[in-house]
């Protein structure tokens, strides 16, 4: 079969490779669909200190059952998505619910072979913590393979609140801001604004998901206090590798603010500075967000299978998997909105 496998920063290769043989416990898989992220353009530009090469990447996984070993439950022809996060379920976190922040956390496409290949095995370790789910009658593989990243933003916006009456500011108008924006609008929020720096792609984003106002240049803050009152709003998510986006957005919040650093920021340099005074006076909350669990992931299929949050239209393009590498390039020039490879 066909895979992608990394092999060091800048040496993603297309190669042949055994079939995967599934053990007991195991549940192997014919790969439908594995879509890209910015992920995958970090760990081909810089890799990653959890992979150790060669490694099969791709962790936004939907397929079809070819062979279940000793499981139950499940049987060739099922239509499955899994979870690319996998938390122990046994740590002191784990047994507290907060499987997202899981020490012991592993990851598809990191210390397992991930879904850039016609066949992927799903390690008992994802089925103990109910990491495969069934595809809902209705949704196509491409859009289960979205439910990962949407499990993402869902966790994002939970620990932010975003809800019924919010102004909501997303701030990166990648696939991960369009799925903010889709996701706040079906918990309620008020109006929501989005916001980048790179017009072109705004432009394409604020197209497809029609925020309330689409925001640019070098007054932001003061833009989004115009677009409010003067209040500011109430959630700010950055949905982008930019400190000085989360800085704006500490100023652009209203009182009692949450601001969710989504987003995480380049290794060598995540030190911002923050007003202190302002979360102090104002009340404001800062969460960050690390992934998502297997729940969440269950719970994004049913909110794109019950059209809450539309995602079919996000994914603007399809390829094959020997073109792999020119779709990463595709992603990291920021030209599509989500791009998906069909091994
Ligand atoms: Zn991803
Ligand atoms: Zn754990």
């Amino acid at each position: 079969m066909k895979v992608a496998r990394f092999h060091a920063p800048g040496d993603i290769r297309v190669e042949e490779a055994a079939e995967p043989i599934a053990g007991p416990g195991e549940v192997k898989i014919r790969v439908r669909n594995c879509s890209t992220c910015g992920t995958d353009v970090k760990i081909l530009k810089h890799g990653h200190h959890h992979i150790r090469p060669p490694r099969v990447m791709g962790h936004e996984i939907a397929g079809e059952v070819v062979e279940a070993v000793d499981v139950d439950g499940w049987a060739p022809g099922d239509r499955v998505q899994v979870i690319a996060a996998i938390p122990c379920g046994k740590c002191a976190e784990c047994l507290r619910g907060r499987m997202t922040v899981c020490p012991n956390q592993e990851s598809m496409g990191y210390h397992y072979d991930g879904g850039f290949a016609e066949y992927m095995v799903v390690p008992a370790k994802v089925l103990a913590v109910d990491g495969l789910n069934r595809i809902p009658d209705g949704v196509g593989f491409a859009e289960a393979s979205v439910a990962e990243p949407l499990a993402c933003v869902l966790n994002g916006q939970e620990l932010a609140r975003v809800g019924e009456g919010d102004d909501v500011v997303i701030m990166g108008s990648g696939p991960i801001g369009c799925l903010h924006v889709r996701l706040a609008r079906s918990r309620g929020a008020a109006r929501v604004f989005l916001v980048d720096i790179n017009a072109e792609r705004l432009e394409m984003a604020a197209g497809l998901v029609r925020p309330d106002a689409a925001v640019h240049g070098e007054d932001v803050v003061e833009q989004i206090l115009k677009l409010t009152e003067g209040r500011g709003a109430d959630v700010v998510i950055t949905a982008a590798a930019s400190g000085a986006a989360q800085e704006q957005a500490l100023r652009m919040a209203a009182r009692q603010g949450r601001i969710s650093f989504f987003g995480g920021l380049p290794k060598d340099n995540p030190i911002i500075n923050c007003d202190s005074n302002l979360v102090h006076y104002r009340e404001l909350t800062i969460v960050g967000a690390n992934g998502s669990s297997p729940a969440h992931n269950a719970q994004a299929l049913r909110l794109i299978a019950d059209g809450a949050v539309p995602v079919s239209d996000l994914i603007t393009h399809r390829i094959p998997l020997p073109e792999v590498l020119e779709g990463l390039d595709i992603v990291s020039r920021g030209e599509a909105i989500k791009v998906t490879v069909e091994p």
